[in-house]
């Protein structure tokens, strides 16, 4: 069952408004168990609608367009389709009257532009709008379903989940049944998951596996179809499993999942307690940790201890120390995460120290160092790494290693 998606509008091929539509109409589709052949954006324009309309249908079984059903002279979807389709416009008198008391209600003068809003082709069932003006409506082409609808995103959503969902389960017989499980990888890179994947025997289990980088880190969307709901699922176990019999040490999570989330979840559950020292994240590790309802139970503090003088006042790291090997060094950053665990009486201590560039590098420790440390009861552990990003991301993917680093230990792994 392959459905087609056409959204129309000179704003979107333009670039001005970004088609957010299909995306969702296509997650509700897969979601439905129904695949998508393709999706097609064109703008206000008869014949590229036309042209839009031949080459979905000629590959799809249904087809939602959305867009340019509103009353002003470049919106011309219902147009274009009753022309693509060799079709007289007819004026609907009970969507008319609708339209007219809505305006009359709303306080709004009636133009007559607005009559537009009423026309539909020949033998449309009309879909109706419950919260805007632009109706949509159903034309059959050849036994195949045309469900147009309105561009207004809101009005789009509804009207697809509400309407055009239901009538095409009634119009479309088969239905495969689907079955999704997203898991979170941190640490490898897309190729490699890729390549260690290659030779599984997806195709004939019905399994598809998609590749989403979530720069720090890889989602895998695992999708299993097929007829039977039963098999569906235990395919899409079988497939899991295997992923995660070779990934295991990379994954963190599944689904909606965080590595925050997470690693909050590991700290609540062992009752233990945590403060945070940030020199080159700047808050992000404790700004992504506050993001978890309920980590006040954890968290003591976060302090960003950016200058010299803030590591020696507030997290007691001596001068002398950061002076002999500098602010970024094995040596203070173990001092940060020793000092801030002292100070604030908690179980663990979390610091980052680094150079984010543009300037500041020097060639032993080059732009991009950073030194995260963990410590924990008597160890503090310390890792020197070497990134090549901007700051932003040097920001991002230190928070996130940080966590990942915590997570580690908080698990019982080993922390590489
Ligand atoms: P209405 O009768 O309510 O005007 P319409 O079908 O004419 O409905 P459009 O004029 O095409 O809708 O678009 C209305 C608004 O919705 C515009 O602001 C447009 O940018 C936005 N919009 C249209 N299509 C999309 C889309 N695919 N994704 C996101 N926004 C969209
Ligand atoms: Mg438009």
């Amino acid at each position: 069952m392959d459905i087609g998606i056409l959204v129309i509008g000179n704003e979107l091929t333009s670039g001005m408004t970004q088609d957010t539509n299909s995306s969702f109409i296509a997650r509700e589709l897969h979601a439905q168990g129904w695949r998508v052949s393709a999706v097609m954006i064109v703008g206000d324009d008869r014949d590229a609608i036309k042209r839009g309309l031949d080459y979905l249908l000629e590959i799809s079984d249904a087809l939602v367009v959305a867009g340019g059903l509103g009353p002003t002279e470049d919106d011309i979807t219902t147009a274009a389709v009753a022309g693509a389709f060799e079709l007289d416009l007819y004026t609907d008198e009970a969507v008319l009257q609708q339209l007219k008391g809505r305006f009359s209600s709303l306080g709004i003068p009636w133009t007559e532009n607005n009559a537009k809003q009423a026309m539909f082709p020949e033998g449309a069932d009309i879909i109706d709008n419950p919260i805007g003006s632009a109706c949509g409506f159903l034309q059959d082409r050849d036994g195949r379903p045309v469900a147009v609808i309105p561009g207004v995103p809101a009005e789009a959503r509804k009207m697809f989940s509400d309407g055009v969902i239901s009538i095409f389960r009634d119009k479309i017989a088969y239905r495969e049944h689907v079955a999704k499980r997203t898991i979170k990888i941190f640490g490898r890179t897309e190729s490699r998951i890729d390549q260690t994947l290659s030779h599984e025997d997806l195709e004939i289990l019905g399994v598809s596996i998609g590749f989403y980088p979530r720069f720090p880190e890889t989602h895998l969307v695992v999708t299993s179809r097929g007829e039977y709901r039963e098999r569906v699922e235990e395919n899409l176990r079988v497939i899991c499993e295997r992923i995660e019999g070779k990934f295991h040490r990379y994954i963190f999570g599944y689904d909606d999942d965080t590595m925050e989330g997470v690693v909050a979840a590991l700290l609540t559950d062992r009752g233990l307690t945590l403060s945070v020292a940030e020199s080159c994240t700047g808050g992000l590790i404790t700004d992504r940790i506050t993001d978890v309802p309920g980590s006040s139970v954890f968290l003591e503090r976060g302090v960003v201890t950016y200058s010299n003088t803030s590591k020696v006042e507030l997290l007691g790291v001596p001068a002398s120390i950061i002076a002999e090997h500098g602010a970024v060094s094995e040596e203070t950053a173990v001092l940060m995460a020793e000092g801030v665990k002292g100070v604030a009486g908690t179980d663990i201590g979390l610091a980052t120290t680094g150079i984010a560039g543009p300037g500041g590098g020097t060639e032993e420790k080059p732009v991009g160092t950073v030194f995260i440390a963990l410590s924990a009861g008597e160890d503090t552990i310390c890792r020197r790494f070497l990134f090549r990003w901007d700051r932003r991301r040097i920001k991002e993917m230190s928070s996130q290693i940080a966590l990942n680093m915590l997570r580690r230990f908080l698990a019982g792994e080993e922390i590489d």
